[in-house]
């Protein structure tokens, strides 16, 4: 059977590569994909937002299972639009993706459903979101509602640095519709994980945790990214600690969704903060993580394919994972996640367990950049100090001339697990 996955990162190369190994799969498409990926799909040079085109492409290839990775599309009604063709798809429709389309609608259904949260404050009026900043002190965090790509919120340490935020978002429009809100939140400490699970209205299956490495340089230093690193098993956190916010999070989020005519069916992403009184949600997407996606994809036993269809049948798949740990380390362009070169070759690119691209293109048989985060190298091993060790000996043969990674992912836990 054909699957199509839309996208064209990092995590949705992770993906075309599980789905290449399911017996029931003979052809995986990506649309549009990346020139890393065709060692295992076909590229469909269509963009994401060419619904029309997308369909069309699904009924003449017979596509038997659609996968939608970013958020974008989910948010323009693929899924809507697919399930109307009557085509099989797997990912939620506009309405239930809203939990990752506006931040004030996630924070009002967690209050509706008792899911622990941080207190939170929406406004659309400048006046009053100085005044609630000035009421509640720093540190405080401000978020555009919409979807801003990663680059909707700051986590304020000073007065000025709140002011200036909501400044930006309420009064200079930076982030255009997506910031006409402005959910300001309470500051939580603590640890982050994230947990996903596979989830088809009250039905939720949890997968393992992971943990994400958002900010750009070592010791999380420096601006926001889409994420620089990441790995799984998360030592820091007991099977408990996962169980508990599967209970208490996802579990209501899904139900809690579907009782509201929002019926979720897809990957819901829970971005978690492991504070003194428990676990506290951050954020919900409404898809896989990236990279949570590429490490947590390679722990994954079961059969993709066979998990999603069945999920969409209506039935409980059960999940079988690796022990070993996996860790990854992306290469990004140097100046991301500011401004940065694009076509800088890349000579070499070391093999390893798990290699998956992102912002790469190939120009007369030459690897180059062609986006922020470039690639991510991710190694298997029976504990994440070895998975490091692997992923960090191999990233010494990589030209990183126009690259640069962090030196640390996975330093935390490897420590915790050390005591
Ligand atoms: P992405 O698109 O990358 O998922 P996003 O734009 O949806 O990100 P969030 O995940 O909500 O943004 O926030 C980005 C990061 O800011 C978080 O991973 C976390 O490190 C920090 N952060 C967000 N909210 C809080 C909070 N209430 N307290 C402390 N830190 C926070």
């Amino acid at each position: 059977m054909k699957v199509l996955i839309i996208g064209g990162g990092g995590r949705e190369h992770a993906l075309a590569w599980k789905f290449s190994k399911s017996k029931h799969v003979t052809k995986v498409y990506v649309a549009p994909g990346n020139k890393g990926m065709e060692n295992v799909a076909e590229c469909v040079d269509m963009n994401e937002d060419d619904h029309d085109g997308l369909v069309q492409f699904a009924k003449e290839q017979e596509i038997a299972l659609t996968v939608v990775g970013p958020e974008a599309p989910l948010l323009k009604g693929i899924v809507d639009r697919f399930e109307a063709e009557g085509l099989r798809v797997f990912g939620p429709t506009k309405d239930a993706a809203f939990i990752e389309g506006s931040k004030s609608f996630a924070k009002e259904l967690m209050e509706r459903h008792n899911i622990p949260t941080g207190s939170y404050f929406v406004t659309s009026d400048y006046e009053e979101a100085v005044e609630y900043v000035k009421k509640e002190g720093i540190p405080i965090v401000i978020k555009a509602d919409g979807l801003a790509a990663g680059k909707g919120v700051t986590v304020a340490f000073t007065e000025e640095e709140a002011i200036n935020a909501l400044t930006e978002v309420l009064k200079e429009g930076k982030f255009g519709e997506a910031g006409a809100q402005v959910v300001i939140e309470e500051y939580l400490e603590g640890e982050e994980l994230s947990l996903m699970a596979f989830v088809h209205g009250d039905t939720v299956i949890p997968m393992v945790g992971a943990q994400d490495h958002k900010r750009a340089y070592d010791n999380d230093e420096g601006p926001n990214t889409g994420g620089m690193g990441a790995y799984s098993p998360v030592p820091q956190f007991s099977q408990e600690d996962i169980d508990s916010a599967v209970r208490d999070i996802l579990q209501p989020a899904a139900s809690g969704l579907k009782a509201e005519g929002r019926f979720f069916s897809g990957i819901l992403y829970a971005g978690l903060m492991m504070t003194g009184a428990g676990a506290k949600v951050i954020e919900f997407n409404a898809r896989f993580g990236d990279p949570e996606a590429q490490i947590i994809l390679p722990r994954l036993e079961s059969d993709l394919f066979t998990v999603i269809m069945d999920l969409l049948d209506g039935k409980k798949p059960e999940l079988e994972w690796s022990e070993d740990a996996v860790l990854g380390v992306v290469a990004a362009s140097k100046g991301y996640p500011g401004a940065y070169e694009k076509h800088q070759p890349i000579r070499s690119v070391p093999e390893s367990d798990y290699l998956f691209f992102a912002g790469i293109d190939q120009i007369d048989g030459q690897l180059v950049t062609s986006g922020g985060r470039v690639l991510l190298i991710s190694e298997k091993a029976p504990t994440l100090k070895e998975a490091k060790e692997k992923v960090y000996e191999k990233l010494q043969s990589l030209d990183d001339e126009h690259l640069f990674y962090r030196k640390d992912i996975g330093d935390k836990a490897i420590y915790r697990s050390s005591l």
